[in-house]
């Protein structure tokens, strides 16, 4: 089924991880992918990979507000208007809290957090204008249970919820629908990393036993992104194995 052919969609850290993922199945849902990244060349070979025709890559920080007007004045241009977009690029600085350099913050805060504030304020001005459009937020459970070590993370990931809610409820009105889908255990680069003792620890915490897979948490925004999820707003989709149930 190719329930989104003709959209334009914005997939930020589309390049890899969970964020390559739903690129390939917004693609494989019809819609043109302009995948976002840090570097061009990056960017750009994820986008060739894609299936179908049309796709973008194109290089910007989200932390920058010039980058990422930039940004959406090029995809505009090269593409159109965006109907879908995701913000899915993030990072992690984890440190026990009197240890955390304000360095660590903001570059957290900067990225996560204000990143996703800056894309949605510059991709709504055309949506608004053609009253109509998805975004889909990716937050983490550790954004509604607070984590040991990630206050900075937990705290950008919690202010993804309430700009998510916000956004919902000011922009209903003008056909534009906000969620966010809250993966768990994900198995990418920023998981890889974790000793084995905190893997097993985690996975313990997860009902279903196992990590979840990046297709797991794509299937979901591809289905809020669609016809299917035409009266859902404003809502946090968990994605998580029941690990927080
Ligand atoms: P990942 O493999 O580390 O990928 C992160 C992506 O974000 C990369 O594409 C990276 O691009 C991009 N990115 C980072 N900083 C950026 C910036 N300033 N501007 C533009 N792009 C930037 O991470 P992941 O595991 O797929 O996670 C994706 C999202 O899911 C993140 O928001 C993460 O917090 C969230 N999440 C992940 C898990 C998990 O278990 N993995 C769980 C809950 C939530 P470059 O290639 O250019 O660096």
């Amino acid at each position: 089924m190719r329930e989104l052919e003709g959209r334009i969609a914005v997939v930020t850290g589309g390049n890899r991880g969970i964020g390559r993922a739903i690129s390939e199945e917004l693609a494989d849902a019809g819609a043109r992918v302009a995948v976002v990244a840090r570097s061009a060349e990056r960017a750009e070979a994820a986008a060739k990979e894609l299936p179908g025709e049309g796709h973008r890559g194109y290089e910007c920080d989200v932390s920058s507000a010039e980058a990422v007007q930039a940004l959406f004045t090029a995809i505009e241009s090269d593409l159109g208007g965006v109907d879908i977009l995701v913000n899915n690029a993030g990072i992690t600085r984890d440190n026990l809290l009197l240890r955390l350099k304000d360095d660590d913050w903001d570059g957290v805060l900067d990225t996560n957090l204000k990143g996703a504030f800056l894309t949605i304020r510059a991709a709504t001005r055309s949506m608004m204008r053609r009253r109509s459009g998805r975004i889909i937020n990716i937050t983490s459970v550790v954004g509604l249970t607070g984590n040991k070590g990630q206050v900075n993370y937990a705290a950008a990931k919690a202010g993804m919820i309430g700009l998510t809610k916000s956004v919902a409820k000011e922009l209903a009105s003008r056909g534009i629908l906000c969620n966010a889908v809250a993966p768990g255990f994900i198995d990418t680069e920023m998981t890889e990393s974790l000793s084995p003792a905190v893997r097993e620890e985690l996975i313990s915490r997860v009902a279903l036993g196992r990590l979840g897979e990046a297709r797991e948490v794509a299937t979901v925004v591809r289905f809020l992104a669609g016809p299917g999820a035409g009266y859902i707003t404003g809502q946090v989709i968990v994605v998580d194995g029941g690990m927080v149930v």
